[in-house]
């Protein structure tokens, strides 16, 4: 089922974007299949697992961190994920700029813009987002290359549409603001359900679980 579900969408992903297989909650060896059926990027939500699964898969494939990431945890992250999608503050930048430094890594990251503007929600708030670019981009460890959004969780994905058109505008913003250390390639948005419409509105990166694996079983 996987590698049917794989080829699907692999078949029906426009040229120029880019699928992370969002793995949180599968095993190794399903991860693993995916990758057999042409995932490049897989996408982790927590250390953990992360590093269960890169026992297995390796560098078969590139690691993202898609979850929030935990300061006390950045010292392993750094060492098996080559983008982490979610900086949404100078703290927790600051904290990857040096555990990158202390083992002469370079971290690709995206900026996670809260675009809800939802309280309590991770990310930084649209309007705090080209400062916290500008103050990141002196970090000498840290690339940045784009945005994430994740939008507010809504049943029809119409609902999405204007959270990334929002996300899409600031996007093109930034692109303009010439900074050392910033380079906006990428643009993370849309999930099973929304990646169409988050593909009508500029993405050119999607984070695929459910309709790749199936549906997730919480136990
Ligand atoms: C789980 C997750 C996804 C994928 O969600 P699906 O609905 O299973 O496609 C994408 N992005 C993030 C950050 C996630 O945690």
């Amino acid at each position: 089922m996987i590698k049917n579900n794989m080829k699907g969408i692999l078949e029906e992903l426009p040229e120029g974007v880019e699928l992370v297989g969002a793995a949180k909650t599968r095993t190794p060896d399903e991860i693993l299949e995916c990758v057999e059926a042409g995932l490049k990027i897989i996408g982790e939500n927590y250390v953990q697992e992360a590093e269960r699964a890169f026992q297995v898969v390796g560098d078969k494939a590139k690691w993202h961190m898609i979850g929030h990431l935990q300061s006390n945890k950045a010292k392993k992250a750094v060492k098996i994920f080559d983008m982490i999608e979610t900086v949404d503050s100078i703290k927790l930048a600051k904290v990857i700029d040096k555990s990158c430094a202390n083992i002469g890594k370079v971290m690709t990251v995206l900026i996670e813009i809260n675009s809800g503007e939802e309280i309590q929600k991770a990310g930084v708030l649209p309007e705090d987002a080209v400062s916290l670019v500008r103050d990141i981009s002196e970090l000498k460890n840290i690339k940045i290359m784009g945005l994430m959004t994740m939008g507010p969780f809504a049943g029809d994905p119409e609902n999405a549409r204007p959270y990334f058109q929002k996300t899409k505008k600031l996007f093109e913003e930034i692109k303009k603001i010439d900074l050392p250390g910033v380079e906006m390639e990428y643009l993370s948005m849309g999930m099973s359900n929304s990646y169409k419409v988050a593909l009508e509105e500029g993405a050119n990166m999607v984070r695929i679980g459910t309709k790749i694996f199936g549906e997730r079983q919480y136990d």
